[in-house]
């Protein structure tokens, strides 16, 4: 069999291909120690002595047509003549224990990357479980540990990652992107363990976090950051005040007559509902609807008018635009509207801070579409950690290479 021009695909130093034997399906490659390389010892890099030699196979990246490809080798088992410690030694680049090459397993991490765990099968016959291990394996290799210095922006959220195991918490760098933690669960330990990690130099460099109004975060934050801003989430304050339209338009309902009962009916999403976002058809229900309930017609309005208050570039001007806001809803008597208006001026310091830092937790949200891809293509992920690692990756490089 003629192998010169092949040899060069096997590049493994220290190694030489012998023979090369194949068929559409199946390649197989021996190779053969090069004498002309010294053993080196893995543990102190003095020079081996040759003991016993063994036959091992790994599977290398597929060829031509054939998706399997074998490498057979000696390994040689020896002692070490500087340390005295006994080693196997394999050629570089083959992981023995995965009884595998290095860039197969790197090819099927980049595989995962793009298309589910299951199809990878098709693609170089690796199963679904070996694939996740492999990728796994890889990416702790290949990805750095979470930048935790020059911190100054944070954005923390929960996420719901699954039915049996809830909701984990995330934390990411709102200057970079950069997924920083993730943890089981979204109560203060979540975060906390978070914080153990940092030193207080590292918290120090910390200004402004984002969380929502709502969540579990907020003592953990103000006792581990005292001197940084606290900004409530833009987007999760609209999702209450919709709460909120949506509470209004039950009450309206229950109270309505038959006749505007029908008017009411069916026009839940038309409140939400952004102008630019509405059919000719949904406008022209939405302002029969606005005509006939007086309640309704405020809440939408002041839904607008709520959404203003994010554009305010001074501290000073959102205040006032805040307490004029507060003031109309004070006087709706709409009560679901007043207690809310209440609920923002408590929390005013928290809301205004967002002209400071500009910062949302947009970013974190646009992660959902990531999380629920990677379980998708995992189906399902029993293993945390292996969910940070794929976000981690999709947070550091998000453009997909195609
Ligand atoms: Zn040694």
């Amino acid at each position: 069999m003629y192998v010169r021009g092949i040899r060069t695909l096997f590049p493994f130093r220290g190694y030489v291909v012998s023979r090369i034997t194949m068929s559409a399906d199946l390649v197989q490659v021996n190779l053969r120690r090069d004498k002309r390389f010294r053993l080196v010892c893995p543990g102190c890099g003095g020079t081996m002595g040759r003991s016993r030699t063994k036959l091992q196979t790994a599977r290398d990246l597929p060829l031509g047509t054939a998706m399997l490809v074998v490498l057979v080798y000696e390994a040689i088992q020896g002692r070490c003549s500087t340390c005295g410690g006994y080693a196997t030694i394999h050629p570089p680049g083959i992981d023995p224990h995965a009884k595998a090459t290095r860039r197969l397993k790197e090819f099927v991490s980049r595989l995962a990357r793009s298309m589910p765990l299951l199809h990878i099968r098709d693609v170089v016959g690796v199963d679904d479980v070996t694939a996740m291990r492999w990728d796994k394996a890889v990416l702790i290799d290949k990805l750095p540990q979470p930048d935790l210095d020059n911190l100054r922006l944070l954005l923390i959220d929960e996420k719901s990652v699954r039915k049996r195991h809830g909701y984990v918490t995330l934390v990411m760098n709102g200057a970079t992107g950069e997924l920083l933690h993730m943890a089981e669960g979204k109560k203060k330990a979540s975060l906390q363990s978070f914080f153990d990690k940092l030193s207080d130099e590292q918290k120090k460099r910390i200004v402004a976090v984002a969380i929502d109004r709502n969540g579990a975060y907020y003592e953990v934050v103000r006792e581990q950051l005292p001197e940084a801003d606290i900004v409530f989430d833009k987007f999760h304050l609209i999702a209450n005040y919709h709460a909120v339209i949506d509470e209004v338009r039950r009450a309206e309902w229950r109270k309505a007559h038959a006749e505007d009962k029908a008017v009411i009916k069916g026009q839940r999403y038309n409140l939400f509902r952004n102008p630019w976002n509405r059919t000719a058809k949904q406008t022209r229900d939405l302002m029969a609807l606005l005509h006939v309930n007086r309640n309704l017609a405020i809440v939408y309005i002041l839904k607008d008018a709520l959404r203003k208050l994010w554009t305010y570039q001074r501290r000073k001007w959102a205040a006032k635009y805040l307490a004029k806001w507060c003031r109309w809803a004070a006087v709706s008597g709409v009560e679901a509207l007043r207690h809310f208006a209440r609920s923002l001026l408590r929390a005013k310091e928290e809301i205004l801070n967002f002209c400071k830092h500009r910062i949302t937790l947009g970013p974190l949200e646009a992660f959902n579409n990531v999380v629920s891809r990677i379980i998708h293509r995992a189906c399902g992920v029993r293993d945390l950690d292996y969910l940070f690692l794929k976000l981690r990756q999709e947070s550091l490089a998000p453009d997909l290479p195609t």
